[in-house]
C-alpha cells in the first residue's frame, strides 16, 4: 500500500462531473447561487475548497482556508471582487484544522459575519488554546506523545505545542454560535442539513442539501486520500477509528447519486464506492497493526513498520496518531492489550 505524507492514496473509479476546476485564489459558479472557491495550502495537500453561498443581501461561506499570505490576499483581492460588495454574514466552519478554520477570525472581523461550528469542536479549539498559553498543558501533550514513543526533538516539540498551527490561524474565534447534529438552515437559496461525524476530528460538521443532492463533505469523506484519523491529546475521542466507520452508516443512507463536494480533491459521484474503499482500508491497516503485535511494540515503533517511506516531522505526527487510533481501537475490541510500563507498549491477544 503506497502511503503518502501521512495519507494513504486510495484509487477508487469515481466520476468527476464537472471540467472545470478554479485555479488557487479563484472562485467559479457550481451551482445557482453557489460558488466553488479553490485556496492554496502548503504542502503536499496543495488546496482547500471552500463554498460561498449567495444569500441576496449577503454570502454564507463554508471553511475558509489557511492563514497563509497568498490566502488573505485572495479575500481581499480576487474573491472581494467575486462577492459584489455584499458581505460574509455567517461562515461555517466544517472543523478545527487551519486549513478549514485559520481565517475565520480574519474574515468575521473584515466582513462582521456570525461564525458557527459544533461545540465539539469549539471544546477542542480550547484545549488547543489551553496547550499555547499555557506551558504546564504543553508539557502533558509533549509527555503523553513521548509514552507513546514518539521521539520528541525541537521541531517536534514546536509542532507538539501547535507553533505552527498559531501562525497559520488568525486567531481562536471570540464568538460561535453553535451548530448541531439535526440543524437545517436555507443557505444560497437551498435547504442543508447539518451532520455531526467523528472520526477525522471530534465533531465535523458535513452538510446535507437533499434537494440538490449535494455534500459538503469537509474532511469527513475524500476522493483521492484517507483523511487523517487519529488520537491526539486535545481531542475527547478515545476511538476515532470505530467513530469513523459509525460515520459512514450515516453517509451511506444518502443516494447514490449524491454529488460530494470534497474539502480536498474534485467533487464527485461514488459516496458509495468510496466509502466501500476507505471501509477496506481501515480494516486491513487493523490487520496490518494486529499481525505487527504479535510481538510487544509502541506504537511508535509499528508506525515505522506501517508508514515506511522517511517522513517529515508533521507526517511523523500524523503516523503516530494514525497508527495509535488503530492500535486502540484493537484494544477496545479486546484483540490487543496494553503491556505495564514506560513507554507504552501493546501485543496482541493471543
Ligand atoms: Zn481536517
Amino acid at each position: 500500500m503506497r502511503r503518502r505524507d501521512g495519507y494513504a492514496a486510495l484509487k477508487t473509479e469515481l466520476e468527476y462531473p464537472l471540467t472545470t476546476v478554479p485555479e488557487p485564489g479563484t472562485a467559479i459558479p457550481l451551482a445557482p447561487r453557489m460558488l466553488w472557491v479553490r485556496l492554496p495550502v502548503p504542502g503536499a495537500l496543495r488546496h482547500i475548497n471552500v463554498w460561498l453561498l449567495d444569500d441576496g443581501e449577503s454570502w454564507t461561506l463554508v471553511d475558509t482556508g489557511m492563514n497563509t499570505a497568498e490566502s488573505r490576499a485572495a479575500w481581499i483581492g480576487a474573491l472581494e471582487a467575486e462577492l459584489g460588495g455584499r458581505p460574509i454574514r455567517r461562515i461555517l466552519c466544517t472543523h478545527h484544522h487551519p486549513d478549514h478554520a485559520g481565517l475565520v477570525q480574519f474574515l468575521a472581523e473584515r466582513h462582521g459575519a456570525d461564525i458557527w461550528m459544533s461545540a465539539g469542536e469549539v471544546a477542542v479549539f480550547a484545549r488547543i488554546r489551553a496547550c499555547i498559553e499555557d506551558a504546564a498543558v504543553a508539557d502533558e501533550r509533549v509527555a503523553a506523545l513521548e509514552a507513546e514513543g514518539l521521539a520528541v526533538g525541537d521541531e517536534m516539540r514546536a509542532l507538539v505545542r501547535f507553533e505552527q498551527y498559531r501562525s497559520r490561524t488568525s486567531g481562536f474565534p471570540t464568538k460561535v454560535e453553535p451548530v448541531a447534529d439535526g440543524d437545517t438552515f436555507v443557505a444560497g437559496g437551498r435547504d442543508w442539513r447539518v451532520f455531526i461525524l467523528a472520526g477525522h476530528t471530534d465533531a465535523q460538521a458535513v452538510l446535507w442539501c437533499e434537494r440538490d443532492g449535494l455534500l459538503i463533505s469537509g474532511d469527513q469523506v475524500l476522493p483521492r486520500i484517507s483523511s487523517n484519523v487519529g488520537i491526539y491529546p486535545e481531542r475527547a475521542d478515545r476511538d476515532p477509528v470505530r467513530s469513523y466507520l459509525e460515520s459512514f452508516d450515516v453517509l451511506e443512507e444518502l443516494p447514490r447519486d449524491t454529488l460530494v463536494l470534497p474539502a480536498h480533491g474534485n467533487p464527485f459521484v461514488g459516496l458509495h464506492a468510496r466509502i466501500a474503499s476507505l471501509r477496506a482500508h481501515h480494516a486491513a491497516t487493523l490487520e496490518q497493526v494486529a499481525s505487527l503485535l504479535a510481538e510487544p511494540r509502541t506504537a511508535a515503533e509499528v508506525a515505522t513498520q506501517i508508514f515506511v517511506r522517511k517522513l517529515d516531522t508533521l507526517n511523523t505526527y500524523l503516523a503516530l496518531g494514525e497508527t495509535l487510533a488503530h492500535v486502540r481501537c484493537l484494544v477496545n475490541a479486546g484483540a490487543v492489550t496494553q503491556l505495564d510500563g514506560a513507554p507504552n507498549r501493546y501485543v496482541a491477544v493471543s
